[in-house]
Formats: structure tokens, C-alpha cells, sequence
């Protein structure tokens, strides 16, 4: 874990140095305050969270009739921490109910990440000595289940894949009917992105959904988690796509990734208030291990490094 915080806060270097040497100023006047707002919004914070911010923090400086460097930067610390949220739950819902896996489904554009983060869940969950099952939903592109069933491989796990053109939600709805005959505790479903239909893609994603779902139980009507993957590094284009996914599966996480190849670690921000859902991973390199939970404080504590 502290080497994925070393990646993150070398990404993210610019962003904390820029805005310690900010607060570091003798004077804190009118000129410092919005060039702090500036470089929050440069690291794509979003303007509304990025201006009342730093009006609270502002505030409290103010209140308090500080100027001392240490003292601020502890503020802007606190409030960062508050915008990220830490009240939110970001546990992963990967416990399997009596008789049925925990099914995940994991949607984003094609180029996200979203093969790679099912590898790299998958090897999490085998450390944790869980039995998991791919299913490889992205018929369109042979190339895709041929990534993912290498990732299967790699990590030791089957992959359940369909021919080329079969119907994305029968291979799902067979990912998870075998995973109930072998009393596989995880299923994963990798997806297709390709987003030049985009109705024609997000009918697929929903019906791929309720498909899913029919091999489980009665009581265990829904999937147990819908990960949506964003890319850090398109920033507000990235967030546009977002909504629309949001739009067509009920999204219950977000996996933020490359985050080791960008300075606007404020995006985790803006797209939690976009979609109302928390960041629950993010991805920090294309290595098997380059995954980690995700958490308001580390991640500030890394920012601020
Ligand atoms: P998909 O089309 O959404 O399934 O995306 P892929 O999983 O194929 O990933 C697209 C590219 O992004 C690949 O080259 C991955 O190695 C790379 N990638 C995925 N996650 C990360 C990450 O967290 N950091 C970096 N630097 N690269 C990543």
C-alpha cells in the first residue's frame, strides 16, 4: 500500500506542492484564495465544490486569525477530507448469500480500464481465498474475452466466454448459472463499451443486468454490485459518459483508474457528486497489484504528501 501511495502522491506531486506553497504565503489576501480555488479546479474538483471550499476553509482561517502555514494546511486537510466524503460506504459487496455467488458487474467505455480492474479484483478476492468465475459479456470483440480469459489465466480463475456475436447477456446469464452449480463464492462480468450506439449499448448493459440476475435466488433479486470504471485521466469528458451509464444500470460504485497518470485527483469528487455514488477502487497502474481500496483520508494524505 505504500507504494501505491508513493504513485499516487508523485502524480498528484503538483497538485500539493502548489497548494501548500499557496497557503505557505506570509500574506493569505484576496489573489492567494483564488489561485487556491484555481488549482483545486485545475485538478478537476468541479467549480462548486472547489469555490465553497475554500470559502469554508477562508472562514475558518478567519475565525481562528491564523496565518500560520502548519495551521492552514491542517484546515485545508480537514476540508478536503470532508469533500471527498468519509462518511461513505465503500465496502465492495462480494459476500455470497446462501445458496448464490455475489455477482459484479463492471461497465465503462471501451479503454477504461474495465478488463484489467476484473483482473485485478479477481486477484484480490483469490488472496482472499475466494472461489471467483469470470464471465466475458463483451462478445463484440474477440480480442476482449481473449484479454480476459488471459487475465483469467494469469490469476487462476475460469472464464466463461461465448462465440464471437453470441448474445452478451446469454453469456452472462451462464457465467452465473455455473457459478451456482460450482458454488463459486464471486462472479465477475466484464462488459462491452463501445459507445458509438449508445442506445443500442445501454439497452445491452441493462438486459445483460436482468439477465444476470434470473439463475439466482428469489430473495437475491438484484446484483450485488454495479462498478462502473472511469478513466481519472478525461477528466469532464469522462464524466458526460458516466452519466449516461448511470442512466442505464443502476450504478452502485465507481472504480477510478490511472490515477497514477494524472494531476486531477479532484475528479474522484466530481464524479461522486455526479452519480451520488461512492469511489470504491482505484487503479494506480497496469500491474496485477495495482489496485487498491479507496479512502477520503489516504487519499488527501497522499494529495498533501
Ligand atoms: P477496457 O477496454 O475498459 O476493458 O480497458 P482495458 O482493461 O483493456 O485497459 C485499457 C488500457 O488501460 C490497458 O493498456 C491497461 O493496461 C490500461 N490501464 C488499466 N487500468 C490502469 C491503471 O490504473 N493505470 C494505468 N496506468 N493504466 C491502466
Amino acid at each position: 500500500l505504500a507504494k501505491l501511495r508513493a504513485r499516487l502522491a508523485k502524480s498528484n506531486s503538483s497538485l500539493g506542492r502548489g497548494l501548500l506553497s499557496l497557503l505557505s504565503r506570509d500574506t493569505l489576501d484576496e489573489s492567494t484564495w483564488e489561485e487556491i480555488e484555481d488549482t483545486l479546479i485545475m485538478a478537476d474538483l468541479g467549480v462548486d465544490p472547489a469555490t465553497e471550499l475554500v470559502d469554508r476553509l477562508r472562514e475558518r482561517v478567519r475565525v481562528l486569525g491564523t496565518r500560520d502555514p502548519q495551521t492552514v494546511r491542517d484546515l485545508l486537510r480537514e476540508e478536503l477530507i470532508a469533500v471527498v466524503d468519509p462518511t461513505m460506504d465503500r465496502s465492495l459487496q462480494v459476500e455470497r448469500a446462501d445458496s448464490d455467488p455475489a455477482v459484479v458487474l463492471v461497465v465503462g467505455v471501451n479503454g477504461a480500464g474495465k478488463t484489467t480492474t476484473v483482473g485485478k479484483i479477481a486477484r484480490v478476492l483469490v488472496a482472499e481465498d475466494r472461489s471467483v468465475l469470470l464471465g466475458a459479456a463483451d462478445t463484440f470483440r474477440a480480442a476482449a474475452a481473449e484479454q480476459l480469459a488471459t487475465w483469467g489465466e494469469r490469476v487462476g480463475v475460469e472464464t466463461v466466454r461465448g462465440l464471437e456475436g453470441a448474445d452478451p447477456a446469454s453469456v452472462a446469464y451462464t457465467a452465473v448459472e455455473r457459478g451456482m452449480q460450482e458454488g463459486t463464492d464471486v462472479v465477475l462480468i466484464d462488459t462491452a463499451g463501445r459507445l458509438q450506439n449508445k442506445k443500442g449499448l445501454m439497452d445491452e448493459l441493462g438486459k445483460v443486468k436482468r439477465v444476470a440476475a434470473r439463475p439466482l435466488s428469489p430473495e437475491h433479486d438484484s446484483l450485488d454490485e454495479v462498478l462502473l470504471v472511469l478513466d481519472a485521466t478525461t477528466g469532464q469528458n469522462g464524466m458526460q459518459q458516466a452519466k449516461v451509464f448511470s442512466e442505464a444500470v443502476n450504478i452502485t460504485g465507481i472504480v477510478l483508474t490511472k490515477l497514477d497518470g494524472t494531476a486531477k485527483g479532484g475528479i474522484v469528487v466530481a464524479v461522486q457528486r455526479a452519480l451520488g455514488v461512492p469511489v470504491k477502487l482505484i487503479g494506480l497502474g497496469e500491474g496485477a497489484d495495482d489496485l487498491a481500496p479507496f479512502d477520503a483520508a489516504g487519499f488527501v494524505d497522499a494529495l498533501l504528501a
